[in-house]
């Protein structure tokens, strides 16, 4: 499975259905989220991290 799919499948296990891709940035409630790999090996870890991406909305508020 990729680590897309993998993410889509968390988001909708945490019972959230108002997301969408952009490219390999997942993008929801208007915040943006790099899908990382995830091997921190607990038991409940599902493999995927995601990292809030502020990056962009930094800039604008420049
Ligand atoms: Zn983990």
């Amino acid at each position: 499975m990729s680590l897309k799919a993998r993410a889509q499948e968390k988001v909708e296990r945490a019972g959230i259905s108002n997301y969408s891709f952009d490219q390999d940035i997942l993008v929801m409630c208007g915040n943006r989220y790099t899908i990382e790999l995830c091997e921190c090996g607990e038991p409940e870890c599902d493999g995927v991290r995601l990292r809030k991406n502020a990056t962009a909305i930094g800039r604008v508020l420049q």
